[in-house]
């Protein structure tokens, strides 16, 4: 989910839900920060297309740190 929410694919739905949550969770606006600076950072380079291997990776660590910040799911 939080992979959607930062690539901008995410229901608007759920994006709603979580952008309450995150209001109140600073832990999760921290790694949303830096995953969106990480991409953007990569946007401004010559490439404008994440690669599929950056973005399993990108997505690999957003759920190991996910899980370190949130045991239980939202
Ligand atoms: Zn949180």
């Amino acid at each position: 989910m939080l992979n959607e929410y930062v690539d901008g694919t995410i229901d608007p739905g759920i994006c709603e839900e979580f952008e309450r949550h995150m209001a109140g969770c600073n832990p999760c606006q921290v790694v949303v920060d830096n995953i969106r600076k990480t991409i953007q950072l990569y946007r401004v380079g010559e490439c404008h297309e994440l690669p599929l291997e950056f973005r399993a990776r990108l997505h690999e660590t957003l759920r190991a740190k996910w899980k370190t910040l949130h045991p239980k799911p939202i």
